[in-house]
């Protein structure tokens, strides 16, 4: 099989839908810090079976520049099942562009999804299924007050949710209010997760840590950026809670490995989208495993949900929920059932396709794709 043609397919974005917040800091669009409106893309490779494969990015336009000044030449007239060799040399024109993280995976989602349409199988069940279905929690934006997490907590259950991870306002005292707010509100069997979005320095985040040991929180997600190894070692040494580390550290899972090695991360972050597409993603997972550690899949979504179905060392499936009113973004893709539960993608390859059935395909995609 040869790849004959790489096309981008620009999408209008209207911006997120109900806009929504995150911690203080990264608040930034007029006080949101949700996207907002802009230019989304497709990334389509074509080949001369007829497959095409597909992979989707929040920001079509720094993908074509890509495309048309490096990826359309580094893959036309070769083979799409060579994913390997493309994952290499992605990372050698990493060092030249340095791309955004985002960019490390997207020509590899395509190629896992040519290879699924031909293989006529799910990417899930290519790279080896292990599970069917999987637990999703629920994952907070941030709301204003503790009664609006707590309200969102109730509706969360009521919906089938049998965990929560909390992403609340990046102030170290509020954040330990809320989180023992919630524990008291929830009981003591639920499992609690909190994810700081890097927005603390050292003390902050060992005050908050010891809070949340206290409530017995399951883990402590990204506190501070990820640029230091060795200021997360420091953490480590100060706090009992375990740490989830790893979701966009630099080089991805050439990062993954000082994690593991200085023994400060209880279990790894992996994705598609941060951390090298299926391919990335997948290293980072059995690099854990081989150390007895989870790679918690971050993100929700299809690839996420394949992820989820394939790594043997993750536990749940992450279900952003954006507003107080339960709105859930992602839900459309991927359906959480009324246990909590989220099911194997039902198409072949990524399975776009599926959800274009039942949504319709977008008029900028219908003359190079037929469903
Ligand atoms: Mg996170």
């Amino acid at each position: 099989m040869k790849i004959t043609d790489v096309k981008v397919v620009l999408i209008p974005y209207p911006g997120a839908s109900p806009a929504f917040k995150w911690r203080e800091g990264l608040n930034v669009n007029n006080g949101f810090g949700s996207s907002p409106a802009g230019t989304a893309g497709y990334l389509l490779i074509e080949t001369d079976e007829g497959f095409t494969g597909i992979a989707a990015v929040g920001n079509g336009v720094i993908l074509e520049d890509y495309v048309n000044r490096r990826l359309r030449q580094m893959l036309l007239g070769k083979d799409p099942l060579d994913r390997e060799y493309f994952y290499e040399q992605i990372w050698e024109i990493d060092r030249i562009e340095r791309f955004p993280a985002w960019m490390l995976g997207i020509v590899d989602v395509a190629l896992w999804d040519i290879a699924g349409k031909q293989a006529n199988l799910p990417i899930y069940k290519l790279m080896g299924g292990y599970r069917e279905s999987i637990p999703a929690y629920a994952s907070t934006a941030t709301y204003e007050t503790i009664e609006e997490f707590l309200d969102v907590a109730d509706k969360v259950q009521a919906l089938g949710y049998k965990s929560i991870k909390l992403h609340a306002w990046g102030d170290a005292k509020k954040d330990a209010e809320l989180s023992l707010a919630l524990r008291a509100h929830v009981g003591d069997e639920m499992p609690l997760m909190y994810d700081g979005s890097a927005g603390f320095d050292l003390m902050d985040a060992v005050y908050l840590g010891d809070a949340l040991t206290e409530a017995n929180y399951l883990w402590y997600e990204e506190p501070m950026r990820e640029f230091s190894v060795t200021a997360y070692k420091w953490l480590g040494e100060r706090v009992k809670i375990p740490l989830l580390l790893g979701e966009v550290a630099e080089g991805a899972h050439f990062a993954a490995g000082d994690f593991l090695a200085t023994g400060v991360a209880s279990a790894l972050r992996t994705s598609t989208g941060l951390r090298g597409g299926f391919t990335g993603a997948m290293r980072i997972a059995h690099l854990a495993d081989a150390y007895h550690l989870r790679a918690e899949v971050h993100g929700g979504g299809l690839t996420a949900a394949h992820l989820c179905m394939a790594i043997k060392n993750t536990t749940a499936y992450e279900s952003f929920i954006s507003s107080t009113a339960i709105d859930r973004p992602e839900a459309r893709f991927v359906e959480i059932d009324s246990d909590g539960m989220v099911h194997a993608p039902k198409g072949v390859g990524v399975g776009y396709e599926e959800e274009w059935k039942l949504f319709g395909l977008p008029e900028q995609l219908a003359k190079h794709i037929t469903l």
